[in-house]
């Protein structure tokens, strides 16, 4: 079974409107066993609609189309249907009545253009739409399924749920498909592919495997389909368990986890405080840390020192230590943590300090050289990341991997 989504409309190929119908379709109809195998953006133009309706035709068994059906002349969706089937438009009566219905209780005149949006071609099923004026349409031709939506996001997705996903249940038989996504944090993709090789070459053909990388993350989802709800259910949560197993330094959590809500959780469960003390990441991770709401239960605060004369005069660095190692240096990272524990009268710290470009790097600092350092009750450890040349990138890097390397020695006992 396959199936493919169109969106009509020329602001979306001009970057004036994101195209967010077909993200929010595309989860809708995977969560009923539908995988959407195209995605295609056109403009409002006949010839394009009739050409791309005839190659989506050729591919699928199920076509979603969204736009254009407004009462306007831009908006030529409907007509151009009714081309495409050769058929003539029919006026529907229940689906004027509910323009008419709509237009009284914003207290409005309906006017001729109006009727319009009541005009449907002849061969369609009516979906009638409770929130809009122009009604979605169902075609089932030459065993194709054909659904024209409104573009508007919140009268496509009433339409969905109310009208198109009962019907796509009923007329095609799917399987049941289900996710299960692990989050790794502190190994590349290509490292972790080699880690578990083994395990990814023995997943049945039931089971896909995707590595969806951001910033020193990656997530790892599995995907199981089948027609017993039970055993991809069973199946999927095996594996995650096997895999699990396999890596368990690297995962900081499932499906929607954060990484500065898992460390939050993990300091609230030990009854722990923290502070900071960032330099190179300027203050990116007490923005991680305060985006968790109740995070002020356990986060204290931060103390942004981005010169040498402001980690001395602020976190008491001597002068003479940034002298002789580098602001960028082990014993520098390790001064600023102890004092910002200190500073803060707190049980757990985390400081940064780099490079982060594109200036300022040597041969021996390169631009990219992190150190970081953590603090809990137990121990105090500096860690050397090299992260690259881009900075923003650096930034989140460093700040993310802070959290990281928290989580993990809080972990340690
Ligand atoms: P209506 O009859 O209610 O006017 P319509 O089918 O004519 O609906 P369009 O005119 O194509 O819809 O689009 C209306 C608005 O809906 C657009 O201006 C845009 O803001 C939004 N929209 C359209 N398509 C999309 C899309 N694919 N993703 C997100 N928003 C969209």
């Amino acid at each position: 079974m396959k199936a493919e989504i169109i969106t009509i409309g020329d602001e979306l190929l001009i970057g004036q409107v994101i195209d967010t119908n077909s993200a929010w379709m595309g989860e809708e109809l995977n969560k009923i066993g539908i995988k959407i195998n195209r995605i295609t953006s056109i403009s409002d133009d006949r010839d394009e609609i009739i050409s791309t309706l005839k190659e989506a035709s050729k591919r699928a068994h199920l076509v979603l189309i969204t736009g254009g059906l407004g009462p306007t002349n831009d908006d030529i969706t409907k007509k151009t249907l009714a081309d495409f089937f050769k058929v003539n438009m029919r006026f529907d009566e229940k689906a004027f009545e509910d323009v008419v219905h709509l237009f009284s209780i914003r207290g409005r005149e309906v006017s001729a253009i109006n009727r319009f949006q009541a005009e449907v071609p002849e061969n369609c099923t009516t979906l009638y739409n409770k929130v809009g004026t122009a009604p979605g349409m169902w075609f089932d031709e030459a065993d194709v399924v054909y659904v024209s939506l409104p573009g508007v996001p919140y009268e496509m997705k009433y339409l969905m749920e109310n009208e198109v996903i009962p019907r796509v249940k009923q007329r095609f038989k799917t399987p049941f498909i289900v996710h299960s996504t692990v989050l790794t944090f502190g190994i590349g993709e290509s490292f972790l592919a080699e880690k578990i090789a083994a395990f990814e070459n023995a997943l049945p053909d039931s089971i896909k495997l995707a590595y969806l990388p951001s910033a020193g993350s990656v997530r790892l989802r599995l995907s199981g389909s089948g027609n017993d709800e039970q055993e991809v259910n069973d199946l999927v949560r095996h594996l995650t368990n096997q895999l699990s197993e396999i890596i368990p330094e690297y995962i900081y959590g499932y499906e929607k986890d954060e990484l500065p809500k898992v460390v939050g959780n993990l300091l609230k469960l030990k009854g722990l405080s923290l502070a900071t003390a960032e330099s190179c990441s300027g203050g990116f991770m007490a923005h991680l840390i305060t985006s968790i709401p109740g995070s002020s239960a356990y986060y204290m605060g931060s103390s942004v020192t981005y010169s040498n004369e402001s980690k001395t005069q602020l976190l008491n660095i001597p002068a003479s230590l940034i002298e002789k190692y580098g602001a960028v240096s082990e014993p520098v990272v390790l001064a600023m943590v102890e004092s910002a524990k200190k500073l803060f009268k707190v049980d757990c710290a985390i400081a940064t300090t780099g490079v982060a470009g594109p200036g300022g790097g040597t041969p021996e600092k390169p631009v990219g050289t992190v150190w970081v350092g953590v603090s809990t009750p137990d121990e105090t450890k500096a860690y050397l990341l090299k992260l690259g040349d881009n900075r923003l990138r650096t930034i989140e890097v460093a700040a993310l991997s802070g959290l990281n390397l928290l989580r993990k020695a809080l972990l340690k006992k």
